[in-house]
Formats: C-alpha cells, structure tokens, sequence
C-alpha cells in the first residue's frame, strides 16, 4: 500500500478567467478507471470553505484515520498517532497553488469495506474560496456547488459560529446545484455537516455533536416574525439535504494557531481538541458511518462520477 507521503492533493476543478471551469480529465482518470477501483461505490467526503479556515489541517486528520483503519498504516496503535511523534501535514497543495480557487482530490483512493459488507471507495475532497465581496461569493458559488452535487458528505467548515452570511452562501450553492441537476421531487443532497471551528461558547453549547444540534436547531430556525427572505434560506436549506448535522470544535491551541514551526506534533495541541477529533472524524469515516454517493437513487460508481464531473462542468459552462 503507497505511504500517505507520497500522495497529493491534485486540483481538478480550476476557474479560469473568463468565468468557465477547467477539468483536468487526465487526472480524474488517472485516479477514477484504476482496475480495482472504477466498479466500486463511491463515498465522497467534500470539505468546503474559505481560504486559512484549517481545511488542510483536518484533512490530515481524516487521511491518518483513513490509513489506518483501511491500509492498516501503522498496524494497529492509536489512529491519531502517538504525542511525541512529529507528524507532519501532508502536502495537500503545492506552495503556489495555495490559494487557487477550486476543487481537489486526494490522490490516493481509499479502498473500505462498510459495515453491510459492501466495497466502495473513499475519496476526499477540498473546495476552497474566497467570500469576502459580494462579487467573490458568486464566483466561487459554482465551485461550491459542483462539490455539493459531487459529494456524499458535504462538510461546511465555519470559524467560530453559523452565521447569516454562511447560511445565505449555502442556500447560494445548493440553489445553483438544484438548477444544474434540475431535479424533479427528493431531496437532492445527502449529508450536510456543519463544522464550526474554534467555538467558544461551550457554556452555551458543548462541544461536539450535542451542543452542534443545538446551535443548529437554534440557527435552523423558522419563525413566523423573521423576514421572509431569512425563513426562505432556512427551507431551501432543509429541502436540499437528507441530512445536515452540526459539531462544534474547540480552538486547537495557539501553537497551531499561531507558530509558524508548527509540524503537527500531537503534544502541541490542545486536549480538548483532540477527544473531539477522536469522535468526530469516525463519526464521518467509520464503516458504519460511510455514505455511499446517490444520484437519482442510484449509488454512483467511480467510473460514472467521471462522467458526472465532466456532464456538471459543461453545465456550468455552457
Ligand atoms: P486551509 O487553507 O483552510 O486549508 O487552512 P490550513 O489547514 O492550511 O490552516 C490555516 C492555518 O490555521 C494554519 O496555520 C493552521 O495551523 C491553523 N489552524 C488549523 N486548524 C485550526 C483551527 O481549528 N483553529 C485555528 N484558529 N487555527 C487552525
């Protein structure tokens, strides 16, 4: 089994000047047509948000899980790693490519077995934007969206709270999704995950999934007095997903936060943070926790969600 080291992130969703989006169809096949991978069900797990929101560094946490509970990694031991070891991120993507707008795989397919006996394949994703004017949110909408049709599991990656503007640029993404699959009836989404980053408000709310449902409860809300355009998100929200949940996590510690040596040594993170990782990340990845990708009420195969991802981006350019 390849070592984590020598995978990558590799974009394959890139905007481009003009307003249409590139694919790099090599790539996708690269990864996608694989023998022992095209036939099997897909299960895509999309982290989406803003730029420096420490996407990266919790898809570093997914992969060590993903290693060792399917390419047995490290053959046993803690998922997470031991405290002293200096574990250093993966390199999700190049130093140049930083801060490109657009989506990106993980290079290597995880090959699992869910809890029904049925084999599928993990894919991971990263959708990254900006939303700081008006006229980014809408240019990085379709990037979102693609990842909303494209994934099973859609998480949401928020700093410090739900806010109106991350509902407002949700309800963006799914509406442009809904368009694009011009579905008819069901709901068209799975699973959506709200991950809230550096909540701290844990007398409030704790942290973790019972104090995520009820911020979301809270957030999801539809009263009478509210305008309509807030009771409008609120519904266009609930109708696209199967699903949505909500986890809070605590703040890492300031040495993930601020030093810039920081390597990912477990013993410079804070312990709070990492009990909540610890059930967090098999909540989403765990074989009875996988969700298998739907479209139509069929499960998509990693041959046909090559097809999807070339059908949805000529969509959205066209
Ligand atoms: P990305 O651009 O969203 O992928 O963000 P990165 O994972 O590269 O993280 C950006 C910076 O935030 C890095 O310095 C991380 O060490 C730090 N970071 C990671 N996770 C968190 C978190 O939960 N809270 C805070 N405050 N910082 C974090």
């Amino acid at each position: 089994m390849a070592s984590l080291r020598s995978g990558t992130g590799v974009q394959v969703v890139t905007p481009s000047e003009d307003h249409t989006f590139l694919l790099d169809e090599d790539a996708l096949q690269k990864l996608l047509l694989q023998p022992d991978v095209k036939d099997r069900p897909v299960v895509l797990l999309s982290v989406a948000g803003a730029y420096r929101k420490g996407k990266s560094f919790l898809l570093d946490f997914f992969l060590r899980y993903l290693d060792h509970t399917y390419n047995n990694g490290d053959g046993g031991g803690e998922w997470l790693g031991t405290e002293d070891e200096a574990l250093k991120g993966f390199p999700w993507l190049g130093g140049s490519e930083r801060h490109t707008t657009g989506i990106h795989l993980w290079s290597q397919p995880f090959k699992a077995t869910t809890s029904s006996g049925e084999k599928v394949v993990i894919l991971l994703m990263d959708t990254q934007g900006t939303f700081d004017s008006n006229s980014t949110v809408k240019d990085n909408a379709t990037v979102f969206a693609l990842s909303t049709m494209l994934s099973s599991v859609l998480i949401y990656n928020l700093s410090q709270n739900i806010e109106e503007d991350d509902l407002q640029h949700l309800q963006l993404f799914t509406e442009y999704g809904r368009v694009a699959l011009d579905e008819i009836g069901g709901k068209p989404f799975q699973r959506l995950q709200f991950l809230v980053r550096d909540w701290s408000f844990a007398y409030d709310h704790p942290y973790g999934s019972v104090g995520g449902e009820q911020l979301l409860k809270k957030r999801l809300l539809v009263r009478e007095t509210q305008h309509e355009e807030l009771q409008k998100v609120r519904q266009d929200i609930a109708r696209c997903f199967e699903e949505v949940t909500c986890f809070l996590l605590p703040h890492p510690g300031l040495k993930v936060s601020t030093d810039p040596h920081f390597t990912g040594k477990l013993s410079d993170i804070d312990p709070e943070f990492k009990s909540c990782l610890k059930k967090l990340v098999p909540m989403l990845l765990a074989p009875e926790n996988l969700v298998p990708k739907q479209i139509g009420g069929q499960k998509v195969k990693a041959r046909d969600l090559l097809n999807y991802f070339k059908s949805y981006v000529d969509v959205f350019n066209s």
